[in-house]
């Protein structure tokens, strides 16, 4: 069917077999912690005893330990594995004895027979399995944990790749041909030298070429054989797809993980270089020094170059012999579908993934920026396209000649196609994409933030399914939403409109767990944005929170930080100009006169002498600054209280405010035709009704107060909360005591709505039962540490 005529064409869908096989990489599973013979397995498999060098000896022990691991997940790391694991063997053994003898009926019945056995022990396994994963989710529920955001996570993803087209672009589908696709790729990409280098020469570097500074040998003493065995520079290499539908071999992006010994190795080194490195290096690569060098994304320069850098550096030998170890002899292995593949060595120095690449990367780098600086100090220097064969020649790091592109500004048309002729680049124009934000010299527009307000409806959709509590959603929305746009705000002021579109999103999944909601608010964005002991939420508000994050710039000015930004903008628009009084003119950069309104807007809460004195700059204080002192609540511990079951915690803060949708405020919107109580159908329903005077909530408070042994005639939520707080009792008991009132407001307001969607309510010993249970589990499971005796044998005894 030709395409162009008909709106159908033919799919051709391939179901490949699941692929076994390979080697899986050995992995360290927390359940064997709960094995009785757990330590002393451990402890007698590490002191076997090993002699040789210390680097030996600790490769070898591990490797013991790994063993024994190994063996007590087969014997079984709990009785209920192992028995489900026997049960199963016994299982497929007998099934295996029928289908040799098919006509003996006894061996029939013993099949049927180990099937049920096997049915008992799984059942009793999985049983075991569910219920520590339900004392996980008692203990950190909708709290802000991994095991949150674990749950929340759509899906596991699993890259499974069952074809791809190799080097060559031949189509490989076969089992086993993949993995070689990848192998022959990466053998070539990381295993192939350059032939006939030019040599680092010296001379190119400007006068001060050597440092004073090179980190010294001692202190290395741990590491004074120098050589490394290869068991510890084992590298797996695991491929990340760089598009949704990976095609071709190189369509994957190699992460190396290094092993935690040899990290401990290169972190010692990595101190050493960063103390150096500000001094060996020019400013215009300042965006890697003081710490910030992590924007690098390189992949591989050859070795021997590296070597040739630090020796015209002259680092000390020793150093150098150490470094060029660690990135001379790593071993790869791909990691592809869940399984490692191939053992080779590496030819190039520098891998992504390595602690120590970034900075290595910046000695190599430094090479060009010495090319080009000394290129430049010469009177008649044009764009040469010498300096860059020198860099490429030397260093085996080539520019990509798909990759990069030439951003030209304020030059006439004839010397950027000069430019662009020379270089072979594509000329490309402002905006561009750098690290996912979209980088440009004029305002940033609404669109262009398109793609900050598209990741966070795309995040939302993701959780809508999953019907999460008012708890979870405020932790996602702290969390992720805000942090997401955290990022943004350290680089642009952000027009108002985007400004605004972000609370609208944030508010909308708050309350309706939509990325679009009309339905009203229950309490103000405002409030929401005060931190919890003013009776917010702790949200940030994003107008303030971006001015604090701009004003790391104001603070950069104004204490003369050491920066090629500062320098430039010094020289090009304060002059000598005094920067606090300073006032930008019509013609300054969008950009810059941003920077000096957020000045403007810091005067109001800062002096100049305020701001200078910091020594470091905090964004966060900034904000709480520009935030001012807002009115405390009195009843923050009462609903934030650590005890507390944290989907409790959401509705008690909008019950002590009176702010949730009862019957009576409904009515007054119109949205209900009735005021009336949903529970006893009496009185009207506002909060004071429904959690004290109703004849259901009585009942409740009665039984509670008697179970905990509270004394008092309290008569809302406020003074109930009062009474205990100003009461003799321990910490712990006063927390409890909390913990149980916001779990009987959850509890009650459940009732009102399981009565008014499903015409039902529980009877008040069934909700007392599942209060005192809620209750007890949650403060079992996370039960603090100071609790004393007396208390701790009378929560018991609850
Ligand atoms: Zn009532």
């Amino acid at each position: 069917m030709p395409e162009g005529q008909f709106d159908h064409s033919p799919g051709l869908l391939t179901v490949y077999p699941r692929i076994g096989g390979g080697r899986k990489p050995f992995k360290y599973f927390t359940m064997w912690k709960s094995s009785p013979v757990f330590n002393d397995t451990i402890q007698a498999a590490w002191n076997t005893q090993v002699s040789g060098r210390k680097m030996f000896m600790l490769v070898s022990k591990l490797k013991t330990v790994k063993i024994a691991l190994k063996d007590l997940n087969k014997s079984g790391f709990s009785d209920v594995q192992a028995a489900d694991l026997n049960a199963h063997h016994d299982m497929v053994a007998a099934q295996e004895l029928m289908h040799a003898n098919p006509t003996y009926q006894c061996l029939s019945n013993k099949e049927l027979e180990a099937i049920q056995e096997y049915k008992i022990k799984h059942k009793a396994y999985l049983d075991f399995l569910s219920q520590k994963a339900k004392l996980a989710w008692i203990k950190a529920g909708d709290e802000n944990t991994t095991l949150f955001h674990q749950s929340i996570k759509s899906r596991n993803i699993q890259n499974q790749v069952y074809s791809i087209h190799d080097k060559e672009g031949r189509w490989r589908d076969k089992p086993g041909e993949v993995s070689e696709a990848f192998i022959e790729y990466y053998k070539l990409l990381l295993g192939s030298v350059q032939e006939s280098r030019t040599p680092v020469i010296k001379q190119a570097g400007c006068p001060n070429w050597s440092s004073v500074k090179a980190p010294g040998p001692d202190g290395f003493d741990v590491l004074h054989h120098g050589k490394l065995l290869k068991e510890v520079n084992h590298t797996v290499v695991t491929l990340i797809p760089k598009t949704k539908c990976p095609r071709n071999v190189g369509d994957f992006r190699p992460i190396s993980c290094c092993n935690t010994l040899y990290k401990c190795i290169t972190k010692v080194l990595c101190g050493r270089l960063r103390q150096v490195l500000p001094d060996l290096i020019l400013e215009n690569q300042g965006g890697f020094v003081h710490g910030r060098y992590s924007q690098y994304k390189g992949s591989a320069g050859p070795s021997e170059f590296l070597r040739e850098m630090m020796e015209c550096l002259e680092f000390p030998v020793q150093f150098v012999n150490i470094v060029m170890e660690c990135v001379t002899t790593p071993m790869f292995s791909l990691m592809i579908n869940g399984s490692m593949h191939g053992f080779f060595k590496s030819q190039r120095g520098l891998r992504q993934g390595d602690p120590i690449s970034p900075l290595l990367f910046v000695i190599c780098m430094e090479y060009l920026s010495r090319i080009l600086q000394k290129m430049s100090a010469l009177s008649q220097f044009q764009f040469h396209p010498r300096c860059k064969e020198l860099f490429s020649n030397s260093s085996g790091l080539k520019a990509n000649h798909q990759k990069p592109s030439i951003y030209c500004h304020g030059m006439s048309d004839g010397d950027v196609q000069r430019v662009v002729d020379a270089s072979g680049f594509v000329r490309s124009t402002l905006p561009f994409k750098y690290l996912g934000v979209p980088i440009c010299s004029k305002k940033i527009s609404a669109a262009q933030c398109g793609v900050l307000v598209d990741k966070m409806t795309a995040r939302i959709k993701l959780w809508s399914s999953r019907n999460l509590s008012y708890t979870a959603r405020m932790q996602l929305v702290n969390s992720v939403l805000l942090s997401l746009y955290m990022y943004w705000t350290q680089i642009y002021v952000l027009p108002k409109s985007v400004l605004q579109d972000i609370v609208k999103i944030c508010r909308a999944f708050l309350w309706s767990g939509h990325a679009y909601s009309s339905k009203p608010s229950s309490i103000a964005w405002e409030r929401i944005c005060c931190d919890k002991q003013s009776g917010g939420l702790g949200f940030r508000d994003v107008l303030l929170w971006n001015i604090a994050s701009i004003g790391k710039y104001v603070w950069a000015l104004a204490t003369k930080q050491d920066n090629v930004w500062i320098k430039w903008v010094t020289s090009v628009y304060l002059k000598d100009g005094e920067w606090w009084d300073y006032q930008p003119n019509n013609t300054a950069s969008w950009y810059w006169k941003q920077v000096c309104s957020t000045k403007e807007k810091l005067k109001m809460v800062f002096t100049e002498a305020e701001i200078g004195a910091m020594s470091k700059y905090s964004a966060k204080q900034v904000y709480n600054n520009l935030a001012g002192n807002r009115p405390k609540v009195h009843w923050d511990r009462l609903v934030w209280n650590r005890l507390n079951t944290p989907k409790h915690r959401f509705i008690s803060w909008l019950a002590i405010q009176s702010r949730l949708q009862t019957t009576a405020k409904m009515a007054k919107i119109g949205i209900s035709s009735s005021e009336s109580c949903l529970i006893c159908g009496q009185k009207d329903e506002d909060h004071h009704h429904l959690f004290f005077n109703c004849s259901y909530s009585k009942q409740c408070l009665v039984a509670m107060k008697a179970w905990l042994g509270i004394n008092t005639t309290a008569v809302d939520l406020h003074q109930l909360y009062r009474s205990i707080k100003h009461g003799r009792h321990s910490k712990f008991r006063k927390q409890v005591y909390y913990a149980a009132i916001v779990a009987l407001v959850y509890l009650i307001w459940r009732c009102r709505n399981t009565s008014l969607w499903d015409q039902l309510v529980p009877a008040v010993k069934v909700t007392v039962g599942t209060l005192k249970q809620t209750v007890k589990s949650r403060i079992q499971a996370i039960l603090p540490k100071y609790v004393n005796r007396k208390d701790n044998s009378w929560f018991v005894s609850l």
